[in-house]
């Protein structure tokens, strides 16, 4: 049976404490116990429904958490201050010193300079590879790996992983498939396929109004239970909490999240036809050319379509810096990183967010000078955006 993440967040329900349509937000750090043994109990995980300290867990982060494991069909979740928040308690709760992860070599720039600059500091190593190579995969595999990283769709090169592909290596030699969904939640369902934790970064499309950052890991409930242990949970340890407030925005915008992501699809794959037509080089996974377009069509809720990123090399870093201030001068969008807001977002990835990674390496993995990364907007009419941003294009040289 297909599976409908969308459905799933819907299906959904719960109460204020007064019958109020959201459920209340818990403003509260501690808890109280009627009975001392309760207290006790749950310092050792073994009471349900009991709240401790709000590093631990709340009510309300539990309420986002739980719309998470639904959207991405795994047993409960963890939400977190941040992506990264939530990306580093999970490496760091699977791989220890003298241990070593495979990880795809286009990810986030600040999992990069995580995997490259801070954990060999704790004796983990990382290899780097090309995700899309099942055989460089596996050839890197050693006895000391416990990994396998990577994103559904990568940042910024739009690479997709074949997870289902992943998942059969890692369970052969008995490792961990870890993915960071951040690009395609609700088009790819990653546990479906095989992975065994999910990662978001809210902050993205989830929340969608860029007022926050924000992450979640989802996963068995034995992993998450892992996570939150008060003696040894890395979640729970290095205390990157979400506030409860917080958690109760998140989740407020998360129940559009599935009619933002048809719009910011339909949006991105109409501009990257016309782009692609017009002669530009464009990589999106909606496009016959993306070498991954079958790959990503063989594993997505198709409803939800190619998702809203796609970038196009314009030649040089100062045509691309040129076209972008013209952009944003036309309001058709802003200058600036992340994804996933209403209006297109628009960034030169190699001098910005993938800066961590090195010239060479930018260049070996394909990552060009004038590349711009698009976050397409909820634009209403996207034929006259289209209209506008070629006119930008021609102004400044790029068509
Ligand atoms: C933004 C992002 C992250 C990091 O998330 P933060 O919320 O900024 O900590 C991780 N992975 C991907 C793919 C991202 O786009």
């Amino acid at each position: 049976m297909k599976f409908k993440p969308a459905n799933k967040i819907q299906d959904l329900q719960y109460f204020g404490e007064f019958g109020g349509v959201n459920p209340s937000i818990s403003d509260s750090s501690t808890y109280t116990f009627i009975s001392a043994k309760t207290m006790a109990d749950t310092f050792e995980g073994n009471t349900d429904g009991c709240h401790l300290y709000s590093r631990h867990t709340t009510p309300s982060n539990l309420y986002l958490g739980e719309a998470l494991a639904a959207m991405e069909g795994t047993e409960t979740a963890n939400v977190s201050a941040s992506g990264m928040g939530a990306i580093t308690p999970v490496l760091l709760q699977l791989v220890g010193a003298g241990e070593h992860i495979v990880s795809s070599r286009t990810i986030y720039g600040g999992t990069y300079a995580f995997l490259k600059n801070f954990t060999p500091r704790l004796g983990i190593e990382t290899t780097f590879v090309d995700i899309t190579r099942l055989d460089v995969v596996e050839a890197s595999i050693t006895e000391n790996t416990k990994v396998i990283y990577c994103e559904s769709v990568s940042n910024p090169l739009l690479e997709v992983a074949d997870i289902a592909g992943l998942s059969d290596l890692a369970k052969k030699y008995n490792l961990k498939l870890v993915v960071d969904n951040t690009f395609s939640p609700l088009s790819i369902s990653p546990i479906k396929l095989g992975a065994d934790v999910v990662i978001h970064s809210l902050t993205k499309f989830i929340n969608g109004s860029s007022d926050t950052v924000g992450g979640v890991v989802c996963g068995t409930q034995e992993f998450i239970n892992d996570l939150r242990n008060v003696n040894s949970g890395a979640s729970m340890l290095l205390g990157s909490t979400m506030d409860s407030l917080r958690a109760s925005s998140v989740l407020k915008n998360m129940r559009t999240l599935h009619l933002r992501m048809k719009q910011h699809s339909f949006n991105a794959a109409f501009l990257a036809d016309k782009f692609e037509a017009d002669g530009l080089k464009t990589v999106y996974p909606g496009l016959e050319s993306h070498p991954s377009h079958q790959l990503f069509k063989s594993m997505m809720n198709t409803e939800y379509g190619f998702g809203g990123m796609l970038t196009i090399d314009t030649g040089s870093l100062e045509k691309a810096n040129a076209l972008m201030e013209l952009m944003q001068e036309k309001n058709l969008g802003y200058l600036a990183v992340s994804l996933g807001f209403y209006k297109t977002l628009f960034s030169a990835p190699g001098s910005s967010t993938s800066s961590e990674i090195p010239e060479e390496e930018q260049k070996e993995m394909g990552l060009s000078n004038g590349l711009i990364r698009f976050s397409i907007g909820l634009d209403n009419d996207i034929a006259r955006t289209y209209e506008i941003m070629k006119s930008c294009m021609k102004e400044v040289g790029v068509l």
